[in-house]
């Protein structure tokens, strides 16, 4: 028997945070899609829907709130009112507050697998959505107006026919090894050690982050009384810690974070991530576009990545949109003057912000003398400048650049019967 044949406008390889997004940003579109994902949804296990909290930004939730999402995920989502930076053994720190800002919020901490559970919730009702998962892509073939993706399904072919294929299928993206894209790495050497822990002073909305010589600790609020912990390591000491009973994990995670909230009380359970920066040396091919974590993974330690990879499905589904504008139904979603458009609007803020985050790696990572009280006064003149403070929080808070109707809260076609005056 031959196998199975879809021909959707897009085809989106990986269906975590980023790919699902886009799927469902797309469904408000007369766009089809077929989403290809290597795990089963239903057990949400992907990657994407793990354990983590992803601090989202201001920008961030915008988008979701347009795309329909926030209303499902806004209760589970706990403010951010300020973020406390500081290096231990050093003094000077910086304060970020949402007031000073004239902010609800700087951002929002939510669980990874509560936004997964929403967003797949939500592709269920879409139209001119087919889920194909669990699912194995076997090859992928551009050409001259299709992209061919053959995948393999509960032991059977399928073959995808689209007129653009999406790689949304992580770090060690199947999709650009296939198109043979090289990407330039950097293996920090680095484990991030996750848990969420409960402390004896309420965290009141507070974000901290502390530089140690080991790497970055994050204390991030949780809705109710839990914080989120991202304790940053060298490899061989996340292992080590890794294998400590509670009460000594405790002991050696109170010591380098300190007291600013009181006592560490309960911690949940661990897990670890080893680190690399990674940036796909192209962002598109023939017929073929990459976003999120495909294109650029970050280290953690300002929680750029997914807001990153939410700006890509924001600025794809908007180029995708106006595609149609000027076509009509006509229009080609793969054509090379799309892709185009793609890469001029997402390089620049790719770019700046996986040079922000390297940047913040290495000026703290390194421990002599010089340097450290150069941070300092750093922390200490970076407190007292209000402009620096502005100009970094608009950027974390993903205000910054030229924002995508989404950012704006606009739809991405005008809304039938609206008049076709902007
Ligand atoms: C410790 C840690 C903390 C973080 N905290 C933050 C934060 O606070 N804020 C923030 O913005 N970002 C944060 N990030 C980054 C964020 O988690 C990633 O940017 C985000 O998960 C990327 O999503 P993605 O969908 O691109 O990739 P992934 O999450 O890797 O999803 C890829 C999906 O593709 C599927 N897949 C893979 N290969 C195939 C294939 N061949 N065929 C079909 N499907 C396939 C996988 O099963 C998976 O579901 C953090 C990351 C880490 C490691």
């Amino acid at each position: 028997m031959g196998a199975t044949e879809l021909s959707p406008d897009v085809a989106i390889i990986g269906g975590g945070l980023a790919g699902s997004a886009l799927a469902l940003a797309l469904s408000q579109t007369p766009l089809s899609v077929v989403l290809i994902e290597a795990r089963d949804p239903s057990q949400l296990q992907q990657p994407s829907f793990d354990d983590r909290a992803t601090a989202l930004a201001n920008g961030s939730k915008r988008i979701l709130d347009t795309l329909g999402l926030w209303d499902e995920v806004g209760c589970h989502a706990a403010p951010i009112t300020s973020i406390h930076i500081s290096e231990r053994g050093r003094f000077g720190a910086a304060r970020i507050i949402a007031a000073e800002e004239n902010v609800a919020a700087l951002g929002y901490l939510l669980e990874n697998r509560v936004l997964g559970a929403a967003l797949w919730q939500s592709l269920s009702r879409a139209e001119r959505f087919t889920a194909v998962a669990p699912a194995q892509v076997r090859s992928l073939e551009p050409g001259h107006d299709t992209v061919l993706v053959r995948a393999e399904t509960g032991g059977r072919e399928i073959d995808i026919r689209a007129k653009l294929a999406v790689a949304a299928d992580g770090t060690q993206s199947q999709v650009r090894e296939l198109l043979g894209i090289e990407a330039l790495q950097d293996d920090y050497a680095q484990q991030a050690v996750i848990l969420n822990c409960r402390t004896e002073i309420p965290h009141g909305g507070r974000a901290f982050e502390r530089f140690t010589t080991d790497g970055p600790i994050a204390f991030l609020p949780l809705v109710g009384d839990r914080v989120a912990t991202v304790w940053t390591l060298p490899q061989n000491e996340a292992e080590r810690v890794m294998r400590l009973d509670d009460r000594a994990f405790i002991c050696e995670l109170q010591n380098a974070f300190g007291y600013r909230l009181g006592r560490l009380t309960k911690v949940g359970q661990r897990s670890a991530y080893p680190l690399m920066r990674l940036r796909s040396e192209s962002l598109v091919a023939e017929r073929t576009v990459l976003i999120g974590s495909a294109a650029v993974n970050l280290h953690p330690v300002a929680g750029q990545g997914f807001n990153l990879a939410l700006r890509d499905v924001a600025v794809l589904a908007e180029v995708l949109s106006d595609a149609l504008l000027e076509s009509g139904p006509q229009a080609d979603p793969g054509a090379d003057s799309v892709l185009e458009r793609y890469c001029r609007w997402r390089t620049r803020d790719q770019q700046r912000v996986a040079a922000f985050t390297h940047g913040l790696i290495r000026f703290f990572g390194h421990a002599s003398a010089p340097l450290a009280i150069s941070r300092g006064l750093g922390l200490m003149l970076f407190d007292l400048i209000p402009g620096a403070k502005a100009g970094l929080a608009r950027h974390t808070m993903g205000l910054s650049g030229r924002l995508s109707r989404l950012a704006r809260g606009l739809p991405l076609l005008p809304r039938r019967g609206a008049s076709s005056g902007r």
